[in-house]
């Protein structure tokens, strides 16, 4: 141990005890608070490398106050900001606590990636303890290695089950969304929740996104051939708002294999949009003026505001399902989704309901003018062979 100490600020103790096993870990001294005025009551002197990992936002003093009294200090540690809210925010506050004059070594966002963190703490000595890491923090997932999902990109082991859309009103079959699953040789079928976040930080998820999309198309044709004409959705992620030739590489799809542009609707998650604005706003726009649709995924989760959601031309809306599934026992659930319909028609998007697990939620959704559901009292995702079967079966 050297004599330089890692702080913790944060009012989670579950994650001031995460931070500081990690910290621990990597062999530095760490003293972790859930209370701001402790600190400042405990700590009075720093010593240099010392380093402050500190969150935004916290009820009794939150992370702006820390940097301000921080700032009037004879000495002050570096710091490490964190935050579970927006990405503007954060390099809003990293931008005040510059203006303090406070040594601001980078902004994370929650959850954590501690793969990040670690090389941060201590410039000099801290990659020796990380393979010993990597099993204490994610003991499932130690075993999907960016090389492995690199080669099952390439060769085919990722498949697409496909879940059906239906239009409340008619019962009609409008759309399927593309789920991703990886066939793994030795593990078997993987969910997207396993590998989608090693593609996005090793940075994979454009390939897979190509690969999705591609797949996509090929499967929408092969259902042409069979009289099955319907809408497919794809989800894309942060880092795909972010790349500038995504509308030209994904029209270049369509054309090759002469597919009309509104027969693919994008899927975004609100918390995609928190990082460059400027720039998926660019690539949204352009990707909704060559035709293709735009929906926003799990709405009500993240923190867009409405004049946001007026800039970008969305076609849909999706309200997430940890509130659909609530919607007949929860008076607040049923108020939010409600509000999502109402906000929808208002700027001329389709609002669908997803995770709809039973016939009551669906009666509700009807009385509440929500235009499309999608979930397991429908039908659950099932590869695209299967898919063909299952409507020939309900007759759609
Ligand atoms: P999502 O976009 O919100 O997708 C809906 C998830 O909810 C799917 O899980 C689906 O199987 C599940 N679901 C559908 N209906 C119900 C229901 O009635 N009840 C319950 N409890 N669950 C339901 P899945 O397939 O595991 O996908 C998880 C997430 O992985 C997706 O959430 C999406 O964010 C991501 N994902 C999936 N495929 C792709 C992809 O190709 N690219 C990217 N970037 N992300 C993907
Ligand atoms: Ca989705
Ligand atoms: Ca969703």
């Amino acid at each position: 141990m050297n004599d330089i100490t890692i702080y913790i600020i944060d009012d989670e103790p579950e994650m001031v005890e995460l931070l500081s096993d990690v910290v621990e870990l990597a062999g530095l001294n760490v003293q972790g608070y859930t209370l701001a005025s402790k600190f400042f009551e405990k700590v009075i002197h720093y010593n240099p490398g010392d380093i402050l990992l500190l969150d935004l936002n916290m009820p009794e003093m939150d992370g702006v106050e820390v940097m301000r009294k921080l700032s009037t200090q004879q000495n002050q540690p570096a710091l490490i900001l964190i935050s579970g809210t927006d990405k503007g925010l954060l390099s809003a506050a990293e931008k005040l606590g510059k203006a303090h004059n406070l040594d601001i070594i980078t902004v994370l966002s929650k959850p954590v990636n501690i793969y990040n963190l670690i090389p941060l703490l201590n410039r000099k000595n801290i990659t020796a303890h990380t393979d010993h890491l990597s099993n204490y923090l994610n003991p499932l997932d130690s075993s999907l290695t960016k090389a492995d999902l690199h080669y099952a990109i390439q060769n085919n082991q990722l498949v697409l089950y496909y879940q059906p859309q239906l239009e409340i009103s008619t019962g009609k079959l409008t759309s399927v969304e593309a789920l991703v699953r990886w066939n793994h040789p030795e593990q078997g079928l993987i969910f997207p929740d396993r590998f989608i976040p090693l593609a996005e930080h090793s940075g994979l998820i454009g390939d897979l996104t190509s690969w999705v999309v591609n797949e996509t198309m090929y499967q929408n044709q092969q259902w042409l051939k069979q009289n099955l004409k319907m809408s497919v959705s794809v989800n894309i992620s942060a880092d795909d708002v972010m790349s500038l030739n995504l509308p030209e590489q994904i029209t270049e799809l369509l054309n090759n294999n002469s597919l009309d542009p509104s027969s693919l609707t994008l899927e975004v998650t609100e918390s995609a949009l928190m990082g460059e604005l400027v720039t998926s706003l660019d690539i949204l726009t352009r990707l909704r003026l060559k035709g293709i649709k735009l929906s926003i995924d799990d709405f009500g989760t993240g923190y867009s505001s409405l004049s946001q959601l007026h800039k970008i031309p969305f076609t849909e809306l999706k309200t997430d399902r940890s509130f659909v599934d609530k919607i007949t026992t929860d008076s607040e659930a049923r108020a939010i989704v409600k509000t999502c319909i109402i906000l929808g028609h208002e700027i001329n998007m389709k609002v669908v309901a997803e995770g709809v697990e039973d016939q009551q939620t669906w009666e509700l959704l009807s009385n509440l003018g929500c235009d499309i559901a999608q979930g397991y009292f429908i039908a659950k995702a099932m590869p695209g062979d299967v898919f063909v079967d299952w409507v020939n079966s309900r007759n759609l």
